[in-house]
C-alpha cells in the first residue's frame, strides 16, 4: 500500500471549503454565540475564511510549500477576524507550520503533528484548560485520537474518530459554566448552552476530513 500523501492542494481545496463551510453555518455560530456571547462568532469566521479564499490564488503561487501556507492563512485569519477566535484560529494554523518547514507535502502521521502544535499553540494563547467551556474542549479530545495514530493505521477512520471525539467534547460543554471568555460573566447562565469555539473546531476539521476522503 501506498502511503497516503497530503500535498500543497489538499490544503489549498481545504481552505476553500472552509470558506463555503463558515458561510453556511455563520447564522447558526453566531446565534450559539449570542445565546453566551456577543454574537458575532459566525460573523467572524466567514469574514477570515473569505479574505483566506481571496487571497487562495495569489498564495497558491508565491508560497514555497505547505509551511509558508499555514503560516499565511494564520496571519490572515489573526488580521482580520475580531473577537478571541481570530487570534486563536490564527495561532492553530500558524503554529501547524512547526515541523513541517520546507516541506511539498506531509503524511498523515505529520498532519497529526500539525493538529498537536496548533492544539498547543491556542492552549498557551487561550491559557484555558478542558472544562473550561471553550474550543479546547472540542481540540484537545480530538489531539488524544490523533497522538495515537500509528503508521498502517486507516487515516480516514482516525480523523473521523478525532471529529466524533471533537463532537462529543463540543456536547459536553452545554452544561458547564464558563470559565473563560464572555460567557464566564454569564455564571449560571452559561449552563444550557454550547460553546461555539468548540462546535466551529470539529467543523473545521470536519472540513479536513472530507476533503481528506476525496484524495484516498
Ligand atoms: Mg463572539
Amino acid at each position: 500500500m501506498c502511503a497516503l500523501m497530503l500535498n500543497k492542494s489538499y490544503f489549498i481545496e481545504t481552505f476553500k471549503k472552509l470558506a463555503a463551510m463558515a458561510e453556511e453555518n455563520r447564522d447558526h455560530l453566531s446565534k450559539l454565540d449570542s445565546d453566551i456571547g456577543d454574537g458575532d462568532h459566525g460573523i467572524n469566521l466567514t469574514i477570515g475564511f473569505r479574505e483566506v479564499e481571496k487571497q487562495l490564488p495569489q498564495l497558491s503561487e508565491s508560497v514555497t510549500d505547505i509551511a509558508e501556507l499555514m503560516k499565511k492563512v494564520g496571519m490572515i485569519l489573526l488580521s482580520k477576524v475580531g473577537g478571541a477566535s481570530g487570534p486563536l484560529y490564527g495561532s492553530f494554523f500558524m503554529k501547524m507550520a512547526t515541523h513541517i518547514i520546507g516541506k511539498q507535502e506531509v503524511t498523515f502521521k505529520e498532519f497529526c503533528q500539525m493538529y498537536q502544535d496548533g492544539v498547543e499553540a491556542v492552549q498557551m494563547r487561550g491559557k484555558a484548560e478542558l472544562n473550561d467551556k471553550t474550543m479546547l474542549d472540542a481540540l484537545i479530545p480530538g489531539l488524544a485520537i490523533l497522538k495515537d495514530y500509528q503508521e498502517g493505521d486507516d487515516p480516514i477512520n482516525t480523523l473521523e474518530n478525532c471529529v466524533n471525539e471533537m463532537k462529543l467534547g463540543s456536547d459536553k460543554t452545554i452544561p458547564l459554566m464558563a470559565k473563560k471568555g464572555r460567557a464566564l460573566r454569564l455564571g449560571e447562565r452559561a449552563v444550557g448552552h454550547r460553546d461555539p469555539g468548540s462546535e466551529s473546531a470539529w467543523m473545521i476539521m470536519n472540513v479536513f476530513l472530507q476533503q481528506l476522503k476525496t484524495i484516498s
